[in-house]
Protein backbone atom coordinates (compact mmCIF):
# COMPACT_ATOMS: atom_id res chain seq x y z
CA UNK A 1 0.00 0.00 0.00
CA UNK A 2 1.37 3.50 -0.83
CA UNK A 3 1.52 5.30 2.13
CA UNK A 4 3.24 8.65 0.67
CA UNK A 5 -0.26 10.55 0.32
CA UNK A 6 -1.00 12.20 3.62
CA UNK A 7 -4.28 10.54 5.03
CA UNK A 8 -6.28 14.00 4.73
CA UNK A 9 -5.57 14.64 1.38
CA UNK A 10 -7.30 10.88 0.31
CA UNK A 11 -10.39 11.76 2.96
CA UNK A 12 -10.72 15.03 0.97
CA UNK A 13 -10.72 12.37 -2.33
CA UNK A 14 -13.50 10.70 -0.73
CA UNK A 15 -15.38 13.50 0.14
CA UNK A 16 -14.70 15.11 -3.80
CA UNK A 17 -16.38 11.39 -4.83
CA UNK A 18 -19.40 11.61 -2.22
CA UNK A 19 -20.16 15.10 -3.39
CA UNK A 20 -18.80 15.36 -7.26
CA UNK A 21 -19.50 10.96 -7.81
CA UNK A 22 -16.40 11.05 -9.99
CA UNK A 23 -12.71 11.29 -9.54
CA UNK A 24 -9.82 11.65 -12.40
CA UNK A 25 -8.05 8.42 -13.36
CA UNK A 26 -5.21 9.68 -10.94
CA UNK A 27 -7.10 10.21 -7.68
CA UNK A 28 -9.04 6.61 -8.30
CA UNK A 29 -5.59 5.14 -8.87
CA UNK A 30 -4.09 7.44 -5.79
CA UNK A 31 -7.33 6.25 -3.16
CA UNK A 32 -7.44 3.00 -4.02
CA UNK A 33 -3.50 2.12 -3.73
CA UNK A 34 -3.40 4.38 -0.68
CA UNK A 35 -6.00 3.04 1.37
CA UNK A 36 -6.12 2.01 4.81
CA UNK A 37 -8.14 0.80 7.24
CA UNK A 38 -8.82 4.18 8.95
CA UNK A 39 -10.04 5.51 4.77
CA UNK A 40 -12.63 2.66 5.02
CA UNK A 41 -14.11 3.63 8.37
CA UNK A 42 -14.09 6.90 6.66
CA UNK A 43 -15.89 5.69 3.90
CA UNK A 44 -18.07 2.80 4.87
CA UNK A 45 -20.87 5.27 7.10
CA UNK A 46 -21.05 7.73 3.83
CA UNK A 47 -21.33 4.19 1.51
CA UNK A 48 -24.45 3.44 4.07
CA UNK A 49 -26.16 6.54 3.78
CA UNK A 50 -26.32 6.78 0.59
CA UNK A 51 -27.77 3.58 -0.06
CA UNK A 52 -30.18 4.30 2.53
CA UNK A 53 -31.30 7.44 1.33
CA UNK A 54 -32.39 5.47 -1.83
CA UNK A 55 -33.56 1.78 -0.67
CA UNK A 56 -33.47 2.65 3.08
CA UNK A 57 -32.73 -0.94 4.83
CA UNK A 58 -34.09 -3.09 2.34
CA UNK A 59 -32.35 -5.84 0.80
CA UNK A 60 -33.57 -7.43 -2.67
CA UNK A 61 -33.38 -10.96 -3.37
CA UNK A 62 -32.19 -12.87 -6.68
CA UNK A 63 -32.83 -16.17 -7.15
CA UNK A 64 -29.95 -17.61 -8.71
CA UNK A 65 -30.29 -20.34 -10.89
CA UNK A 66 -27.43 -22.09 -12.11
CA UNK A 67 -28.87 -24.13 -15.68
CA UNK A 68 -26.39 -25.25 -17.02
CA UNK A 69 -22.16 -25.62 -16.38
CA UNK A 70 -21.20 -26.55 -19.97
CA UNK A 71 -19.08 -23.79 -21.27
CA UNK A 72 -17.56 -23.23 -24.37
CA UNK A 73 -14.98 -20.13 -23.36
CA UNK A 74 -11.75 -21.17 -21.76
CA UNK A 75 -11.13 -18.43 -19.38
CA UNK A 76 -7.90 -18.95 -17.36
CA UNK A 77 -10.10 -18.00 -13.67
CA UNK A 78 -12.88 -20.26 -13.82
CA UNK A 79 -13.52 -23.58 -12.67
CA UNK A 80 -16.05 -24.61 -15.12
CA UNK A 81 -14.05 -23.55 -18.37
CA UNK A 82 -13.72 -25.92 -21.24
CA UNK A 83 -10.52 -27.76 -21.04
CA UNK A 84 -11.38 -28.48 -17.39
CA UNK A 85 -12.32 -32.31 -17.71
CA UNK A 86 -12.78 -32.92 -14.36
CA UNK A 87 -15.87 -31.31 -14.44
CA UNK A 88 -18.98 -32.84 -13.88
CA UNK A 89 -21.30 -31.68 -16.77
CA UNK A 90 -24.92 -30.88 -16.61
CA UNK A 91 -27.59 -29.37 -17.90
CA UNK A 92 -31.15 -28.45 -16.42
CA UNK A 93 -33.94 -29.29 -18.38
CA UNK A 94 -36.81 -26.73 -18.66
CA UNK A 95 -39.11 -28.76 -16.43
CA UNK A 96 -36.16 -28.07 -13.27
CA UNK A 97 -35.57 -24.79 -13.97
CA UNK A 98 -39.44 -24.39 -14.03
CA UNK A 99 -39.73 -26.01 -10.74
CA UNK A 100 -36.84 -23.69 -9.28
CA UNK A 101 -39.23 -20.42 -10.18
CA UNK A 102 -41.78 -22.19 -8.94
CA UNK A 103 -40.12 -22.75 -5.55
CA UNK A 104 -38.23 -19.45 -5.83
CA UNK A 105 -41.35 -17.90 -6.24
CA UNK A 106 -42.79 -19.74 -3.23
CA UNK A 107 -40.17 -18.29 -1.46
CA UNK A 108 -40.78 -14.62 -1.81
CA UNK A 109 -38.23 -14.25 -5.02
CA UNK A 110 -39.49 -11.93 -7.31
CA UNK A 111 -36.32 -12.12 -9.70
CA UNK A 112 -35.13 -15.20 -11.36
CA UNK A 113 -31.69 -15.14 -12.32
CA UNK A 114 -30.56 -17.87 -15.20
CA UNK A 115 -26.89 -18.26 -15.30
CA UNK A 116 -24.62 -20.54 -17.08
CA UNK A 117 -21.74 -21.56 -19.08
CA UNK A 118 -21.91 -20.66 -22.88
CA UNK A 119 -23.96 -23.45 -24.14
CA UNK A 120 -24.62 -23.90 -27.75
CA UNK A 121 -27.12 -26.56 -26.38
CA UNK A 122 -29.08 -24.17 -25.22
CA UNK A 123 -30.46 -22.24 -28.83
CA UNK A 124 -31.67 -18.69 -29.01
CA UNK A 125 -34.87 -21.28 -29.67
CA UNK A 126 -35.13 -22.87 -26.43
CA UNK A 127 -33.73 -19.82 -24.53
CA UNK A 128 -37.05 -17.97 -26.23
CA UNK A 129 -39.19 -20.81 -25.45
CA UNK A 130 -38.00 -20.80 -21.97
CA UNK A 131 -38.34 -16.87 -21.14
CA UNK A 132 -41.66 -16.83 -23.07
CA UNK A 133 -42.84 -19.45 -20.45
CA UNK A 134 -41.45 -18.02 -17.41
CA UNK A 135 -42.74 -14.77 -18.24
CA UNK A 136 -45.97 -16.13 -18.87
CA UNK A 137 -46.25 -17.68 -15.56
CA UNK A 138 -44.62 -14.88 -13.31
CA UNK A 139 -45.64 -11.74 -14.75
CA UNK A 140 -45.03 -9.88 -12.00
CA UNK A 141 -41.13 -11.03 -11.86
CA UNK A 142 -37.92 -10.17 -13.02
CA UNK A 143 -36.37 -12.06 -15.88
CA UNK A 144 -32.21 -11.63 -15.35
CA UNK A 145 -30.12 -13.24 -17.87
CA UNK A 146 -26.39 -14.04 -17.39
CA UNK A 147 -25.22 -16.39 -20.22
CA UNK A 148 -22.33 -14.31 -21.73
CA UNK A 149 -22.06 -12.63 -25.27
CA UNK A 150 -24.34 -13.14 -27.81
CA UNK A 151 -25.05 -11.29 -31.20
CA UNK A 152 -27.34 -8.17 -30.98
CA UNK A 153 -30.27 -9.73 -32.39
CA UNK A 154 -29.78 -12.81 -30.17
CA UNK A 155 -29.99 -10.38 -27.30
CA UNK A 156 -33.05 -8.25 -28.81
CA UNK A 157 -34.69 -11.64 -29.27
CA UNK A 158 -34.91 -12.56 -25.05
CA UNK A 159 -35.64 -9.27 -24.50
CA UNK A 160 -38.50 -9.35 -26.72
CA UNK A 161 -39.60 -12.83 -25.06
CA UNK A 162 -39.56 -11.14 -21.73
CA UNK A 163 -36.31 -10.86 -20.30
CA UNK A 164 -35.48 -7.41 -18.48
CA UNK A 165 -32.31 -7.69 -17.16
CA UNK A 166 -28.68 -8.75 -18.22
CA UNK A 167 -25.81 -9.41 -15.96
CA UNK A 168 -22.01 -8.83 -18.17
CA UNK A 169 -19.44 -8.33 -15.73
CA UNK A 170 -16.63 -6.94 -18.01
CA UNK A 171 -14.34 -8.38 -15.67
CA UNK A 172 -11.84 -5.88 -16.86
CA UNK A 173 -11.77 -2.88 -18.60
CA UNK A 174 -7.76 -3.18 -19.88
CA UNK A 175 -7.63 -4.92 -22.78
CA UNK A 176 -4.05 -5.86 -21.96
CA UNK A 177 -5.05 -7.32 -18.73
CA UNK A 178 -8.20 -8.60 -20.24
CA UNK A 179 -5.78 -10.52 -22.40
CA UNK A 180 -3.88 -12.04 -19.28
CA UNK A 181 -7.08 -13.67 -17.70
CA UNK A 182 -8.96 -14.67 -21.48
CA UNK A 183 -7.87 -17.07 -23.99
CA UNK A 184 -6.95 -14.82 -27.34
CA UNK A 185 -11.11 -15.79 -28.85
CA UNK A 186 -12.35 -13.43 -26.50
CA UNK A 187 -11.35 -9.69 -26.45
CA UNK A 188 -12.55 -6.86 -24.38
CA UNK A 189 -13.97 -4.85 -26.77
CA UNK A 190 -16.38 -7.51 -28.05
CA UNK A 191 -17.46 -8.10 -23.96
CA UNK A 192 -17.49 -4.48 -23.86
CA UNK A 193 -19.33 -3.96 -28.15
CA UNK A 194 -22.06 -6.30 -25.86
CA UNK A 195 -22.85 -4.00 -23.26
CA UNK A 196 -23.60 -1.00 -25.55
CA UNK A 197 -25.61 -3.57 -27.46
CA UNK A 198 -27.51 -4.60 -24.32
CA UNK A 199 -28.24 -0.70 -22.98
CA UNK A 200 -29.29 0.33 -26.19
CA UNK A 201 -32.06 -2.56 -26.32
CA UNK A 202 -32.95 -1.59 -23.34
CA UNK A 203 -32.26 -3.96 -20.73
CA UNK A 204 -30.86 -3.25 -16.97
CA UNK A 205 -27.55 -4.18 -17.15
CA UNK A 206 -25.40 -5.24 -14.72
CA UNK A 207 -21.15 -5.27 -15.37
CA UNK A 208 -18.90 -5.58 -12.59
CA UNK A 209 -15.43 -7.44 -11.95
CA UNK A 210 -13.22 -9.71 -10.33
CA UNK A 211 -11.35 -7.94 -7.18
CA UNK A 212 -7.51 -9.04 -7.10
CA UNK A 213 -7.57 -11.01 -10.07
CA UNK A 214 -4.14 -11.98 -11.26
CA UNK A 215 -1.97 -9.17 -12.47
CA UNK A 216 -4.35 -6.64 -11.46
CA UNK A 217 -3.35 -3.23 -10.37
CA UNK A 218 -4.52 0.12 -8.86
CA UNK A 219 -4.44 1.46 -12.41
CA UNK A 220 -6.47 -1.29 -14.18
CA UNK A 221 -9.27 -0.65 -10.97
CA UNK A 222 -9.22 2.98 -11.80
CA UNK A 223 -9.87 2.79 -15.64
CA UNK A 224 -12.53 0.26 -14.22
CA UNK A 225 -13.92 2.90 -12.04
CA UNK A 226 -14.17 5.46 -14.91
CA UNK A 227 -15.81 2.56 -17.33
CA UNK A 228 -18.20 1.65 -15.29
CA UNK A 229 -19.52 5.26 -14.54
CA UNK A 230 -19.14 5.59 -18.34
CA UNK A 231 -21.12 3.16 -18.60
CA UNK A 232 -23.69 3.89 -15.96
CA UNK A 233 -25.03 0.27 -15.30
CA UNK A 234 -28.00 -0.56 -13.62
CA UNK A 235 -26.48 -2.98 -11.45
CA UNK A 236 -22.57 -3.70 -10.25
CA UNK A 237 -21.37 -6.91 -9.29
CA UNK A 238 -18.00 -7.42 -7.62
CA UNK A 239 -16.35 -10.23 -5.57
CA UNK A 240 -13.06 -11.52 -4.55
CA UNK A 241 -11.18 -13.51 -7.40
CA UNK A 242 -10.67 -17.02 -5.69
CA UNK A 243 -8.13 -19.82 -6.97
CA UNK A 244 -10.08 -22.98 -8.57
CA UNK A 245 -7.68 -25.78 -8.41
CA UNK A 246 -8.06 -27.23 -11.72
CA UNK A 247 -7.17 -23.94 -13.88
CA UNK A 248 -4.13 -22.40 -15.01
CA UNK A 249 -4.67 -19.77 -11.88
CA UNK A 250 -4.84 -22.76 -9.26
CA UNK A 251 -1.47 -21.33 -7.77
CA UNK A 252 -2.76 -17.22 -7.32
CA UNK A 253 -3.69 -15.58 -4.06
CA UNK A 254 -7.38 -14.59 -3.74
CA UNK A 255 -8.90 -11.46 -3.56
CA UNK A 256 -8.76 -9.60 -0.35
CA UNK A 257 -12.03 -8.83 1.60
CA UNK A 258 -10.82 -5.60 2.51
CA UNK A 259 -10.19 -4.48 -1.30
CA UNK A 260 -13.43 -5.68 -1.90
CA UNK A 261 -15.41 -3.84 0.47
CA UNK A 262 -13.42 -0.23 0.11
CA UNK A 263 -14.09 -0.55 -3.68
CA UNK A 264 -17.90 -1.52 -2.65
CA UNK A 265 -17.81 1.80 -1.00
CA UNK A 266 -16.13 3.78 -3.68
CA UNK A 267 -18.83 2.41 -6.35
CA UNK A 268 -21.91 3.12 -4.23
CA UNK A 269 -20.60 6.93 -3.70
CA UNK A 270 -19.83 6.96 -7.57
CA UNK A 271 -23.54 6.11 -8.54
CA UNK A 272 -25.48 6.26 -5.36
CA UNK A 273 -28.49 4.13 -7.14
CA UNK A 274 -26.75 1.56 -8.51
CA UNK A 275 -27.83 -2.01 -7.48
CA UNK A 276 -25.23 -3.42 -5.47
CA UNK A 277 -24.77 -7.32 -4.54
CA UNK A 278 -23.24 -8.69 -1.54
CA UNK A 279 -21.58 -11.69 -3.50
CA UNK A 280 -21.38 -14.90 -2.86
CA UNK A 281 -17.79 -15.07 -3.69
CA UNK A 282 -17.43 -12.74 -0.70
CA UNK A 283 -19.02 -14.62 1.80
CA UNK A 284 -16.82 -17.65 0.59
CA UNK A 285 -14.06 -15.62 1.83
CA UNK A 286 -14.83 -14.39 5.07
CA UNK A 287 -17.91 -16.27 7.17
CA UNK A 288 -19.68 -13.09 7.57
CA UNK A 289 -18.45 -11.98 3.96
CA UNK A 290 -21.94 -11.09 2.47
CA UNK A 291 -23.09 -8.98 5.92
CA UNK A 292 -19.71 -6.82 5.72
CA UNK A 293 -20.84 -5.96 2.14
CA UNK A 294 -23.81 -4.76 3.14
CA UNK A 295 -22.33 -2.66 5.81
CA UNK A 296 -19.73 -1.11 3.02
CA UNK A 297 -22.63 -0.06 0.60
CA UNK A 298 -23.98 -3.46 -0.88
CA UNK A 299 -28.16 -3.88 -1.17
CA UNK A 300 -28.72 -7.13 -2.79
CA UNK A 301 -27.91 -10.43 -2.47
CA UNK A 302 -28.17 -13.66 -4.61
CA UNK A 303 -29.07 -16.89 -2.66
CA UNK A 304 -28.94 -19.66 -4.90
CA UNK A 305 -31.98 -21.59 -5.95
CA UNK A 306 -30.33 -24.22 -7.85
CA UNK A 307 -31.44 -27.68 -7.85
CA UNK A 308 -29.30 -29.14 -4.70
CA UNK A 309 -28.34 -31.94 -7.14
CA UNK A 310 -26.42 -29.97 -9.69
CA UNK A 311 -24.41 -27.38 -6.95
CA UNK A 312 -21.38 -28.98 -6.28
CA UNK A 313 -21.06 -28.69 -10.12
CA UNK A 314 -21.13 -25.49 -10.33
CA UNK A 315 -17.91 -24.33 -8.85
CA UNK A 316 -16.31 -21.18 -10.47
CA UNK A 317 -13.87 -21.64 -7.64
CA UNK A 318 -12.69 -23.80 -4.99
CA UNK A 319 -14.80 -23.53 -1.36
CA UNK A 320 -18.26 -22.12 -2.56
CA UNK A 321 -20.47 -21.95 0.03
CA UNK A 322 -23.92 -23.05 0.47
CA UNK A 323 -23.67 -26.19 -2.25
CA UNK A 324 -25.37 -27.98 0.65
CA UNK A 325 -28.21 -26.45 1.54
CA UNK A 326 -32.03 -26.44 -0.09
CA UNK A 327 -33.24 -23.03 -1.28
CA UNK A 328 -35.50 -22.67 1.53
CA UNK A 329 -32.51 -23.12 3.76
CA UNK A 330 -30.65 -20.58 1.98
CA UNK A 331 -33.52 -17.92 2.19
CA UNK A 332 -34.16 -18.11 5.42
CA UNK A 333 -30.37 -18.13 6.62
CA UNK A 334 -30.03 -14.89 4.80
CA UNK A 335 -33.06 -13.00 5.99
CA UNK A 336 -31.13 -13.59 9.57
CA UNK A 337 -27.85 -12.64 8.68
CA UNK A 338 -29.73 -9.19 7.20
CA UNK A 339 -31.58 -9.18 10.29
CA UNK A 340 -28.71 -9.27 12.32
CA UNK A 341 -27.12 -6.15 10.75
CA UNK A 342 -30.38 -4.08 11.23
CA UNK A 343 -31.52 -4.88 7.49
CA UNK A 344 -34.41 -6.56 6.15
CA UNK A 345 -35.33 -8.91 3.35
CA UNK A 346 -37.89 -7.61 0.99
CA UNK A 347 -40.01 -9.59 -1.49
CA UNK A 348 -40.42 -7.12 -4.85
CA UNK A 349 -38.99 -7.13 -8.27
CA UNK A 350 -36.49 -4.34 -6.76
CA UNK A 351 -36.38 -3.01 -9.78
CA UNK A 352 -32.87 0.20 -10.52
CA UNK A 353 -33.64 3.72 -9.27
CA UNK A 354 -30.07 4.36 -11.72
N1 LIG B 1 -20.98 -17.26 -18.73
C1 LIG B 1 -21.52 -16.09 -18.09
C2 LIG B 1 -21.52 -16.23 -16.58
C3 LIG B 1 -20.14 -16.22 -16.00
S1 LIG B 1 -20.04 -16.71 -14.31
C4 LIG B 1 -20.76 -14.88 -18.57
O1 LIG B 1 -19.88 -15.04 -19.41
O2 LIG B 1 -21.08 -13.78 -18.17
C5 LIG B 1 -20.24 -15.18 -13.49
C6 LIG B 1 -19.00 -14.48 -12.99
O3 LIG B 1 -18.29 -15.27 -12.08
C7 LIG B 1 -17.97 -14.14 -14.05
O4 LIG B 1 -18.35 -13.01 -14.77
C8 LIG B 1 -16.70 -13.94 -13.22
O5 LIG B 1 -16.47 -12.57 -12.93
C9 LIG B 1 -17.01 -14.70 -11.92
N2 LIG B 1 -16.00 -15.76 -11.69
C10 LIG B 1 -15.60 -16.73 -12.54
N3 LIG B 1 -14.58 -17.43 -12.01
C11 LIG B 1 -14.32 -16.89 -10.81
C12 LIG B 1 -13.34 -17.14 -9.79
N4 LIG B 1 -12.43 -18.09 -9.92
N5 LIG B 1 -13.39 -16.37 -8.68
C13 LIG B 1 -14.30 -15.41 -8.53
N6 LIG B 1 -15.22 -15.11 -9.45
C14 LIG B 1 -15.23 -15.83 -10.60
Amino acid sequence: MNTSIPTSDLISLIDKLHTEQTLSRSEWTALISGRTPELSEYLFPLARQEQQKYYGTDIYVRGLIEFTNYCRNDCLYCGIRKSNKNVHRYRLTEEEILTCCREGYDLGFRTFVLQGGEDGWFTDDKMITLIRTIRQRYPDCAITLSVGEKSRETYQAFFDAGADRYLLRHETCNYQHYGMLHPASLSAAHRQQCLRYLKEIGYQVGTGFMVGSPYQTAEHLAEDMLFMKELNPQMIGIGPFIPHHDTPFAGEPAGTLELTLFLLGLIRLMIPRVLLPSTTALGTIHPRGRELGILAGANVVMPNLSPTSVRKDYLLYDNKICTGDESAQCRRCLETRMQSIGYRVVTARGDSLN
